[in-house]
């Protein structure tokens, strides 16, 4: 059972949180309002034990200077050295910012298992303009390891948080970078519906989505709708923690309409394979091949 979504923050970014509302805007936006929670490392571990989560894969927070990411990376991998059966983390990096090439090395060399949870809108790009950030992507990509990035839907209700990383921005970046293993977190913002469109379905062979804050979003029926899009391989779960619960999440995902092995690979398969962790999982749950793009449309 991987949940492959979740945030955690150093403790003393926590005791400094008025401060950096002041240096970071985006976080700032999200942060400023009292009821938004900054959880710990052991607070994740309670939370799993609770939920009966085996493995979270842990990301920070998408800071605008990677002086804040490297300070939240160091943290993420002193909380996987700590948990090394429980805990995987993506490295975080500005990609459009000073330093980012030297992050990602850093962060591979520490035992990042992918980057993420990029963020255009707080971290200020524009995926339709890859020139300040596609050095960075693809150095990502040749350290063969995933990139997971935020999205946001073009309709719907507002919320802090939602921005323009919409299906449209995002498939640029996928059809600038394809060799890249992207992985669209919330859904894609509704990309897995395009994914009906031949060429779209050719330019996603290498996306992948995770169902963060779905609660928040959609109707459950979004996992049975969009594994019958895009394919059962192609769907993380992911609750995005402390957001949403753990256990609530999982609870109403457990209750879904989805074959056992559906289940098996949406709640922790497809993210051993995607992350390449899990030399402890069942051998049954990783076999799922590469996606074929005309193998299921
Ligand atoms: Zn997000």
């Amino acid at each position: 059972m991987i949940d492959a979504h979740v945030h955690i923050f150093p403790p003393p970014m926590i005791e400094n949180r008025e401060r950096l509302q002041i240096e970071d805007s985006w976080f700032g936006e999200t942060f400023g309002h009292p009821k938004a929670k900054m959880r710990t490392a052991e607070e994740l571990i309670a939370s799993m034990d609770k939920a009966g989560v085996d493995i979270s894969i842990v990301v920070g927070w998408p800071w605008q200077s990677n002086e804040h990411c490297a300070i939240h990376n160091t943290c993420l991998a002193d909380a996987a050295s700590q948990w090394p059966d429980r805990i995987v983390w993506l490295g975080i990096v500005n990609p459009a910012a000073a330093g980012a090439i030297e992050e990602i090395d850093r962060c591979t060399a520490l035992g990042a298992k992918g980057f993420g949870e990029v963020n255009a809108d707080a971290q200020e790009f524009r995926w339709s303009e890859p020139e300040p950030w596609l050095e960075a992507v693809r150095r990502i990509e040749s350290a063969n390891l995933p990139l997971m990035i935020h999205t946001s839907e073009p309709v719907g209700h507002g919320y802090p948080g939602k921005g323009l990383a919409t299906p449209a921005e995002v498939l640029a970046a996928i059809q600038t970078v394809p060799d890249l293993q992207w992985v669209l977190a919330h859904w894609g913002g509704g990309l897995p519906f395009y994914e009906l469109m031949p060429e779209v379905r050719s330019a996603c062979a290498n996306v992948v989505y995770d169902s963060a804050a779905t609660s928040y979003l959609y109707n459950q029926a979004v996992f049975r709708r969009v594994i019958d899009l895009v394919g059962v391989e192609k769907v993380l779960f992911g609750s995005d923690w402390p957001v949403l619960g753990q256990g609530k999440l999982l609870e109403r995902v457990r209750t879904l309409p989805l074959t056992e092995r559906e289940m098996a690979a949406v709640l922790g398969g497809n993210a051993a394979r995607i992350y390449c962790i899990g030399t402890r999982m069942r051998a049954d749950t990783l076999s799922f091949p590469r996606i074929n793009p005309e193998a299921t449309l």
